[in-house]
């Protein structure tokens, strides 16, 4: 059978409206005894189906075609540049391809695209890989995802690695995406987790489902590479070993992999973001207690005083307050400074999730109970308009007194 589709079978069906109950998407209703059910919210969930104890709903599902998964090696990790530089989380996706390698019995690979990059190549070593395959074409010199996705499907056809990982970040998502449809190999995107199951030697990617409510456990039996982006700053970076050494592979490839209907023109950084909050030490970030955009004036002179970066709470940017590459959280950045400092933001699990593993965190909020201060070390109850002034004269204060003694 090859459509996909649901239906009830009316002459089992006796109209008890417990199939109703069980759907999460409210997509059955009861017409004269019997279950309809709307065909365009249902899902194909199945938990109507296994909720009727007369088996008067029938699923039917495509069959799953599979790849054959034997021959499938190597854990690659894909390098991504930032401001010239290789991106933080590509060391971090290298250390935890380390663990990974080692449990699967394999090795690690990095895959560098680019142009004139070849200086920063024995890093990748140093920090976790054994392997790097290297592309050097004048045509990725500059990310443009079609290209790139094109070149890493073609390099993942001829050496079949068992694994692919990623940043989630806007370039490994907009890339590896592309390459799951390329390649027709499943994706599990902004995982927090990822382990081996070494019994049937599959990864494990773990990542917050139902707004963060759950952890879910996603894995891809059926299909080869095993693809998942992680966030920045979730996995620690492997310590720098400047006596790793590794192999190189220099791979061309033919020119009709690049797209020629797109073409780069310029990169402009968003004139806003002049702090990278996911390498930011300390955070201040502001909520929607601060009530107007000009009293995140407060929060900067706060973050100035400290050296810190401004973050902000969905509500806040949603209201326009602040950028979007500010926001921290479930849909903006996932930080772990070492102080994350949350002035009017009440703590809902999806703000949370993007900063809960800041070494401290400190709260200041009017409200006893909001949920900031079940992962607060440090909580102030208190009006930010008063505290957050007093705060920042005190720091102030005391970095001229420290000045003044060197
Ligand atoms: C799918 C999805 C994704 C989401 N992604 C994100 C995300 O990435 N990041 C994110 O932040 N949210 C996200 N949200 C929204 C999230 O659920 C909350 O709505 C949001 O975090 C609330 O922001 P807030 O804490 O600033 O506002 P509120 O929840 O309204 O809290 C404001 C707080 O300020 C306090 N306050 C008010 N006045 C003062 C004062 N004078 N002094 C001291 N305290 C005061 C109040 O007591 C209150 O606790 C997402 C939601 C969904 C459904």
């Amino acid at each position: 059978m090859s459509e996909k589709g649901i239906k009830v079978i009316n002459e089992k069906c006796v109209g008890c409206g417990v199939c109703v109950k069980a759907c999460p998407f409210g997509a059955i209703t009861l017409a004269n005894k019997i279950a309809v059910i709307d065909l365009n919210t249902c899902t194909l969930c199945g938990a109507c189906r296994e909720a009727c104890s007369f088996d008067a709903i029938e699923i039917f599902k495509p069959q799953i075609v599979r790849t054959d998964v034997s021959g499938y090696q190597g854990v690659w990790v894909f390098i991504e540049e930032e401001s010239e530089k290789i991106a933080g989380v590509s060391f971090e996706l290298l250390n935890k391809a380390r663990q990974l390698a080692s449990d699967l019995d394999t090795e690690v690979v990095g895959v560098y695209l680019g142009h004139t990059l070849k200086d920063k190549i024995p890093e990748l070593f140093y920090k976790g890989a054994d392997k790097v395959i290297f592309v050097d074409h004048p045509k990725l010199g500059h990310y443009i995802a079609e290209n790139y996705a094109n070149v890493i499907s073609h390099l993942i056809q001829k050496y079949k690695p068992e694994i692919v990982l990623a940043g989630a970040t806007t370039t490994g998502r907009s890339l590896v995406s592309r390459i799951a449809i390329r390649i027709y190999a499943g994706l599990t995107a902004d995982c927090t987790g990822l382990d081996i199951d070494k019994d049937k030697h599959l990864l494990i990617q773990t990542r917050p489902a139902f707004g963060g409510n759950i952890m879910a456990q996603i894995i891809t039996p059926n299909h080869r590479p095993q693809m998942a982006t992680v966030r920045h700053k979730v996995m620690p970076e492997c310590e720098l070993d400047t006596n790793r050494t590794g192999k190189l592979i220099q791979e061309k490839v033919e020119e009709d992999l690049f797209d020629s209907r797109i073409r780069f023109i310029d990169f402009l950084k968003e004139e806003a973001y002049k702090v990278n909050l996911a390498e930011a030490d300390i955070i201040v970030s502001g909520g929607r207690g601060l009530q107007k955009p000009e009293n995140f004036e407060m929060i900067k002179a706060l973050a100035d005083s400290l050296g810190a970066a401004i973050g902000a709470s969905r509500a806040a940017v949603d209201a326009g307050w602040m950028p979007y590459s500010h926001q921290v959280g479930q849909t903006g950045r996932t930080v772990s400074p070492k102080i994350y400092i949350a002035c009017g933001i009440s703590g809902q699990i999806q703000h949370l999730v993007g900063m809960q593993s800041a070494k401290v965190i400190v709260a200041i909020n009017k409200d006893p109970q909001a949920p900031i201060f079940k992962v607060a070390n440090y909580g102030i109850v208190g009006d930010i308009f008063k505290v957050i002034p007093l705060l920042t004269k005190a720091l102030s204060n005391q970095a001229k007194t420290s000045t003044q003694c060197i």
